[in-house]
C-alpha cells in the first residue's frame, strides 16, 4: 500500500501556474508516433498532454507541461520527442498548496 495520498487531476493542476512561452519546448513528431503501439506518453504524462486520435496520430500541447521529463524517458522511438527546457522565466511555476 502506498504512503502517498491519492491526488485528483484537478488538485494536481491547481498547484501549478504556467508562464506560457511562444516557443514549444517539446515537439512531437506524429509521423514517428503512428507506428508506436505502446503509447507510454499517453499513460504516463501527469498533465495528460498527449492525446491519441482515431486516425493514429498523437496531439500534443506543450502549454501545461510540468517539465518532469517522463515522456522523454519513457518514449523509445528515436526522433518522436524533441525535448528542451523553456527559456528562462517561462514554463511551469510551482506554487504552495
Ligand atoms: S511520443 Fe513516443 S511513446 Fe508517445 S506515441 Fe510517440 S513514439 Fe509512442
Ligand atoms: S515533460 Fe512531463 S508533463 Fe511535460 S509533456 Fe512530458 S510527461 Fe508531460
Amino acid at each position: 500500500m502506498s504512503d502517498y495520498p491519492e491526488v485528483s487531476f484537478e488538485d494536481r493542476m491547481s498547484t501549478v501556474d504556467f508562464r506560457v512561452s511562444d516557443r514549444a519546448h517539446i515537439e512531437v513528431d506524429s509521423d514517428v508516433c503512428r507506428s508506436c503501439t505502446t503509447r507510454e506518453c499517453v499513460h504516463a504524462c501527469p498533465a495528460n498532454l498527449f492525446v491519441p486520435t482515431d486516425d493514429g496520430v498523437i496531439l500534443f500541447n506543450y502549454e501545461q507541461c510540468f517539465e518532469c521529463g517522463t515522456c522523454y524517458l519513457l518514449c523509445n522511438k528515436e526522433g518522436a520527442i524533441t525535448w528542451t527546457y523553456p527559456d528562462g522565466g517561462e514554463g511551469v511555476t510551482f506554487r504552495k498548496g
